[in-house]
């Protein structure tokens, strides 16, 4: 099923479907495959932002249009930030990657 997030006045999508958004992990321009390029005309041809939580890659119009690998680590560390101990940012995150069915990464 095709995944979309919920847009702004501007079309736009604000906060991704894992909870992100700007002011957290960010998201970062990304080519079809999830790799980082610099946001030029030239290098940037895909209109594609990687979550930097869950690796979904969302088009501005806030259609998914891919999955890279999460980060499990950075998902860790981000619930540690919030208050939580290690282990508890730890069955969190793996309870995320549950919900999502991704493969967690070492
Ligand atoms: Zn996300």
């Amino acid at each position: 099923m095709k995944e979309s997030l919920k847009v702004n006045e501007f079309g736009e999508f604000e906060q991704c479907l894992c909870g992100n958004t700007a002011q957290h992990d960010g998201f970062f321009p990304s080519d079809g495959q999830g790799n980082e390029v610099e946001p030029t005309p030239t290098s940037w041809t895909t209109d594609a932002w990687l979550c930097a939580r869950c690796g979904r890659l969302i088009k501005s119009n806030g259609e998914v249009v891919g999955q890279r690998e999460g980060n499990w680590e950075k998902r860790v560390q981000w619930y540690e930030e919030q208050g939580l101990t290690r282990s508890d940012a730890q069955d969190q995150a793996d309870a995320d990657w549950k919900q999502y069915g991704f493969e967690r990464v070492a």
